[in-house]
């Protein structure tokens, strides 16, 4: 798919838009996220648009997913991070916000502030086996 002239993160892979790059190869860009949820927090995309999981194509995702592995490497050894978190919202129900697909790549650290958004709990035996059914078939 070409860009999206609407698109803020085509933009910011045309150059049109400011962002602070951190790494760029033939298929992806990472930058700062600029409302970072820790000290790091990066975003990597690819250069093509695709408005989320479901639409990117399999060759980008594979890249992106390299990118965030290089990138989550980086933010262990050069920040002192002592663990990552990788996210993917797909679709604005899953809080997705920027329809270009794009991972986050979040630092963590111990005793930072982010916590889980749901909280553990045992469930209902028949409704995973029955979601578990369903995902097999
Ligand atoms: P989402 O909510 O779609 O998973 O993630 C979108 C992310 O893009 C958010 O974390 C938000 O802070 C970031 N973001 C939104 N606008 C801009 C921008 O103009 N520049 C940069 N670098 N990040 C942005
Ligand atoms: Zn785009």
């Amino acid at each position: 798919m070409a860009a999206d002239p609407d698109c803020l993160f085509c933009k910011i892979v045309a150059g049109d838009i400011p962002a602070t790059r951190v790494y760029e190869d033939e298929r992806t860009i990472a930058f700062m996220d600029i409302n970072p949820g820790t000290r790091g927090h990066l975003l990597v995309v690819p250069r093509e648009h695709a408005v989320d999981l479901l639409s990117v194509a399999p060759e980008d995702l594979a890249a992106c997913t390299r990118t965030a592995q290089i990138m989550a490497a980086r933010v262990s050894d050069k920040l002192g991070a002592d663990g990552v978190n990788l996210l993917n919202s797909c679709g604005a129900a899953a809080w997705q916000t920027v329809f270009h697909f794009h991972v986050h790549v979040i630092p963590r650290y111990v005793n930072d502030p982010l916590q889980l958004p749901w909280q553990p709990a045992p469930g209902d035996r028949d409704e995973i086996a029955a979601a578990a059914a369903r995902l097999s078939e």
